[in-house]
């Protein structure tokens, strides 16, 4: 049976997948191993994505869109990854930035921005980590005070990707302090704004073209038309509903990683010959093949549940979300590290994109909540629903 059937994938959608799989052949496989080594980050594919449409298919149409939905954003993000995930996670981390906005913004505040994103125009990021509250949110302390018609921002963000590169940030901030996590909001800062500057670029283990650096604000002013959705205090609820939908898209970058590094050791199985025979024939290398393609596939369809269930808003997204994010992730790093076994000494070299996978996959298990805030998040929502009854 076609996969497509299987995943009840509309025409609409092979269509893009056929097409995101086109463009990052041609334009993100015979560049990824550049981009990684400069550390570059990758405007150059940018441009073709823009060329394509491609960013137009993440938005509604209402904001400049094809309104093509979540599942959009899902079968992007395998195709991309697949190619590169530093690629992907630098495309991905602007629709992320967008997030907050799209979930808690004012219309006026859709109109203003979402179009921006849409066209390719623009790329946005998403602050929230602080170097003391990663796993730990409500922890944060960067402050937001109102002073007339302004709010003043001071604190640091910490690991945004694009940060640096994106020209409009979503970051949160204590507008109440004594509230806790009840007493975050969410504003939109641009790019120059007198008082926001940069930290170094981060040197990393992978995802190396996607630029990731610390946000710093000093007496940072903004103004108040910048608050998402107008409304203090509702930032910890815009971001627990932006990493809901965001969430089974990192999966499915997972998906997309394990799927590429799988194709390049079952690629390289078929032709490697050693005792005078294929080394796909040794029923060791044949059981870790049979072991990466079942993760990967399971992983797959348990995506797409999640993402058709965030997309419906259904009551059990989040526990779905975290499950499909966790998943996929641990699987992408068990799928990556079998590909370098499989391809022995060349797996660990860069003359085959198997290393590249394997550093790659790593930030997988840790971006977005790492797998144990995701185990977490899973325990707490079925020991919920068990003393609730309901099934
Ligand atoms: C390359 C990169 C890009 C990123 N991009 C962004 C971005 O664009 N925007 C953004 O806001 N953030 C971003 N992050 C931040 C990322 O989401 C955090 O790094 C992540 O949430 C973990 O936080 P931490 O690094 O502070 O680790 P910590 O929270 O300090 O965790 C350290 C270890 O302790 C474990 N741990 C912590 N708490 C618990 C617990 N309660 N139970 C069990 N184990 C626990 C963790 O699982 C982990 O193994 C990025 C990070 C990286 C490395």
């Amino acid at each position: 049976m076609e996969p497509e059937i299987l995943l009840s994938l509309s025409e609409e959608y092979v269509d893009l997948r056929d097409l995101v799989r086109e463009v990052v052949k041609n334009e993100v496989i015979p560049l990824r191993l550049e981009l990684d080594e400069k550390e570059e980050y990758p405007w150059r594919v940018f441009e073709k994505f823009k060329e394509a449409g491609l960013f137009a298919s993440m938005y509604d149409e209402e904001w400049g869109g094809l309104g093509m939905g979540m599942m959009a954003n899902v079968i992007m993000a395998e195709e991309v990854a697949y190619g590169c995930l530093g690629v992907e996670t630098a495309l991905l981390a602007s629709k992320l930035g967008a997030l907050p906005i799209e979930v808690g913004g004012t219309k006026e505040q859709k109109e203003k921005w979402l179009p921006l994103l849409a066209s390719g125009d623009k790329i946005s990021a998403f602050a929230l980590t602080e170097p003391g509250a990663g796993s730990d949110v409500p922890a944060l302390r960067t402050s937001a005070v109102k002073k007339g018609d302004r709010y003043v921002l001071n604190g640091t963000k910490q690991w945004i990707s694009g940060g640096g590169q994106a020209h409009f940030y979503t970051v949160f901030a204590m507008t109440n302090k004594d509230r806790g996590p009840r007493g975050i909001s969410c504003f939109i800062v641009e790019k120059d704004t007198p008082g926001f500057s940069f930290g170094k670029k981060e040197e990393k283990l992978g995802i190396r073209c996607s630029e990731t650096r610390q946000l710093i604000f000093e007496d940072c002013e903004i103004p108040e038309e910048n608050l998402i959705g107008m409304s203090e205090n509702k930032g910890f609820l815009h971001a627990l509903k932006t990493l809901n939908l965001s969430r089974p898209v990192v999966a499915s970058s997972a998906v997309g990683t394990a799927q590429g590094a799988f194709d390049t050791a079952i690629q390289y199985a078929r032709e490697r010959e050693q005792f005078g025979v294929k080394i796909s024939s040794f029923q060791a290398i044949q059981h870790m093949l049979a072991d990466m393609a079942m993760k990967i596939e399971a992983g797959r369809l348990l995506t797409y549940k999640a993402a058709r269930l965030a997309e419906a808003g259904h009551k059990d997204a989040a526990k779905f979300s975290a499950m499909a994010k966790c998943f996929t992730a641990d699987s992408a790093m068990a799928v990556a590290t079998d590909a370098v076994q499989i391809l022995g000494g060349y797996g660990y070299v860069r003359e085959y994109p198997a290393e590249k996978y394997f550093r790659d996959a790593k930030i997988l298990q840790i971006y977005e909540g790492t797998s144990q805030i995701q185990r977490n998040e899973i325990a707490a929502g079925l020991i919920k629903e068990a003393a609730s009854g309901s099934r």
